[in-house]
C-alpha cells in the first residue's frame, strides 16, 4: 500500500497521524525539521527542575469538553485558570480589562458612574471587544475605550505585529476583549487545562503507535517534490498518494508568489536561583515597555512543583520572521492582513493542482489557530482525509 507522509509533528500533525494509524491500521510517516514532536506546544524540564515551554505560554481554553476528553487519552490534564497582569503607568493592572481594572486606572470615585453605565449598554454580555467601547454612543464609554486602547492596545499591537492596529485582521484585536463583571480569567472559556506532566509528554503518547513512524531533525522540502503538469507528489522520487502538510504553505511551494508574513519571536529567559516567586501573575504583558510585549514565570504553571529550585522567567522580543536569519527564522503568528489573505489564496489555488495533498494547520492554512480550534479542526479533517484514502 501507498505511504501516507505527514509533514509536521505539531498537533494537527500527530492527531491525523493517531487517527490514520488507528483507525485506518494505515502506516505513516512524519517528518519533523525539528529535534523533537509537539510543534510550538513543546515543553522540556529544565535543569532546575521547571516545566519550560520553548516556544512561549500555552494554555487550553475551550468551551467544548470534547478537546479535553481527547486529550485525556493521551495523559493527564488538571484545571488551570489563566491569570494575567498587564503593567500599566508603574501599576500592575488586572488583564482581560474588568470592573476592578476601570477602578485602577481611572480610580474608585471617577468609575462609579462609568460602571454603572457599562452594565446598562452591554447588559447581558459578558466579554465585549475594545473597539466597541472605542465606537460606542457614549461620552464616557467612549473616552474609556480610546484610554484602554491608546494605554495598551495600540502600543503592544504595534510592538507584536510591527504594523498599525489599523491594519491588522478585526479579528486579532478582538481576542482579549474587555470583561463586564470582575472576571479575573483571561479568557471565559469553560474549560481551562493544562497537561500535568507537559504537552510534550500528550504528543509522545499519542504518537506511540506501531503504525507511525516518526523522523525527527528531517526537512521534508528536500525530500519532497511536486509536479504541476500532472498534479503528482514523490517522496524520497517515488509517488505517494497522500501528502498531509501543516508547515508554511509558501515554502511549499517555493515561495513562488512572494514570502508569507509572520511575527516571530526572540525569547530571553532569566534564572534566579535565590527565589521561588519574581512576578506577582504568571504572565505580565507590557504594553508600554519599549522591545517586549510579556514575560512568564514557568514555574506558576506548574502543578507539582516539589523538584523546583528557583524561578525562571522568560521575556518575549518580538521581530519580522526571516527565515535566512540566525534569529526570527521561527513562523509563529501569521500577520493576517487584506494582501497577505491575498497572497495566501494564490499558493491555495495552487494546492487545487494536486490530488491527495492536505493541508492542515495554523502554517499551512495561515490562520490564527489556538490549540483548541487546531484540535477540533484536525479531529474533523481526518474525515476528509479517510473519505479520500478509502476511495483509492
Ligand atoms: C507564542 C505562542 C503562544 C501560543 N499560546 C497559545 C495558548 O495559550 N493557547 C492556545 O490554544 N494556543 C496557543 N498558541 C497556538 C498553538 O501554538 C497552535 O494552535 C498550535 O501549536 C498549532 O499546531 P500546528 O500543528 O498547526 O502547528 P505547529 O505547532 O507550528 O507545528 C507545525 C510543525 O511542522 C514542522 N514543519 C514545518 N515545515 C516543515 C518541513 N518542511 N519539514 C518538516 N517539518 C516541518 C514545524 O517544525 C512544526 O513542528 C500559541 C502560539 C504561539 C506561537
Amino acid at each position: 500500500m501507498n505511504k501516507i507522509i505527514i509533514v509536521g509533528a505539531g498537533f494537527s500533525g500527530s492527531i491525523l497521524a493517531r487517527k490514520i494509524a488507528q483507525e485506518l491500521n494505515r502506516k505513516v510517516i512524519i517528518l519533523e525539521r525539528r529535534f523533537h514532536i509537539a510543534g510550538n506546544a513543546y515543553d522540556e524540564i529544565d535543569e532546575h527542575g521547571i516545566l519550560v515551554q520553548k516556544y512561549g505560554p500555552h494554555f487550553l481554553n475551550t468551551n467544548h469538553y470534547n478537546v479535553i476528553r481527547f486529550l485525556m487519552q493521551y495523559g493527564k490534564l488538571y484545571q488551570h485558570n489563566t491569570k494575567l497582569l498587564s503593567y500599566i503607568d508603574d501599576e500592575y493592572i488586572q488583564l482581560p480589562f474588568n470592573f476592578l481594572s476601570v477602578q485602577q486606572l481611572i480610580g474608585a470615585e471617577r468609575s462609579e458612574t462609568l460602571l454603572a453605565k457599562l452594565r446598562k449598554a452591554f447588559y447581558g454580555r459578558d466579554r465585549v471587544p475594545i473597539l466597541e467601547l472605542v465606537d460606542y454612543d457614549d461620552k464616557d464609554i467612549s473616552d474609556y475605550g480610546i484610554l484602554l486602547f491608546e494605554k495598551a492596545y495600540r502600543t503592544y499591537t504595534s510592538k507584536m505585529w510591527g504594523i498599525q492596529p489599523e491594519q491588522i485582521d478585526k479579528y486579532v484585536l478582538e481576542r482579549v476583549p474587555m470583561a463586564m463583571n470582575y472576571d479575573e480569567r483571561y479568557l471565559n472559556k469553560d474549560f481551562q487545562y493544562l497537561p500535568t506532566d507537559g504537552f510534550t509528554k500528550l504528543f509522545e503518547n499519542m504518537l506511540n503507535h506501531p503504525n507511525i513512524e516518526v523522523r525527527l531533525n528531517t526537512d521534508a522540502l528536500p525530500l519532497l517534490s511536486i509536479e504541476e503538469e500532472t498534479g503528482s507528489i514523490f517522496f524520497e522520487g517515488e509517488k505517494v498518494d497522500c501528502l498531509i502538510y501543516t508547515g508554511a504553505i509558501d515554502e511549499l511551494f517555493g515561495r513562488k508568489y512572494g514570502l508569507l508574513p509572520y511575527r516571530s519571536l526572540d525569547i530571553k529567559y532569566e534564572y534566579y536561583s535565590d527565589r521561588t516567586s519574581v512576578l506577582p501573575s504568571e504572565i505580565i504583558s507590557y504594553p508600554q515597555v519599549d522591545g517586549y510585549t510579556r514575560k512568564t514565570e514557568y514555574h506558576k504553571l506548574m502543578k507539582d512543583t516539589t523538584n523546583v529550585v528557583g524561578s525562571i522567567v522568560a521575556t518575549e522580543y518580538p521581530l519580522q520572521y526571516n527565515p535566512e536569519a540566525e534569529i526570527g527564522n521561527v513562523p509563529y503568528y501569521p500577520v493576517m492582513t487584506e494582501e497577505s489573505n491575498k497572497l495566501y489564496q494564490k499558493y491555495l489555488n495552487d494546492v487545487k493542482k494536486y490530488k491527495g495533498l492536505f493541508l492542515c494547520g495554523r502554517l499551512a492554512e495561515f490562520k490564527y489557530y489556538n490549540m483548541d480550534i487546531c484540535i477540533e479542526h484536525a479531529i474533523a479533517y481526518f474525515e476528509q482525509v479517510k473519505d479520500y484514502l478509502e476511495k483509492l
